[in-house]
């Protein structure tokens, strides 16, 4: 006896897009909302993608030997070259902030022995 809701919803939805008033114009901003994600998805994949693209071509290496391009920090995996180690050194030497230990002098203005 039970049948599919699915038909119950969409008649709902085409009674709500029909009837003027909030309901109406609640479905079609929803509607837009969709569209506007499904047009917009596409766009921030893309964009994901090409910061991930950015971030591997950033880690990546070119063999000095046979010209290999790869993620590898130490050794070609093509030809089994070592990589130059200075080159390939991190910019971990920035200046950290949470190392930084600030020093305050508590001057009391009031006193009069000063
Ligand atoms: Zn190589």
């Amino acid at each position: 006896m039970q049948r599919s809701p699915t038909w119950l919803f969409f008649l709902l939805a085409l009674l709500l897009l029909l009837a003027p008033g909030p309901a109406g114009r609640f479905v079609l901003d929803l509607l837009g909302g969709i569209t506007f994600i499904l047009v917009l998805l596409p766009l921030l994949l893309g964009a994901a993608g090409f910061a991930a693209w950015q971030v591997i071509q950033r880690r990546m290496r070119t063999c000095e030997s046979c010209g290999f391009v790869s993620i590898e920090k130490d050794f070609c995996p093509a030809c089994g070259s070592a990589f130059d180690v200075s080159v390939a050194a991190e910019p971990n030497e920035q200046f950290d902030v949470s190392n930084v230990t600030i020093d305050v002098q508590v001057v009391n203005e009031n006193d009069p022995s000063t």
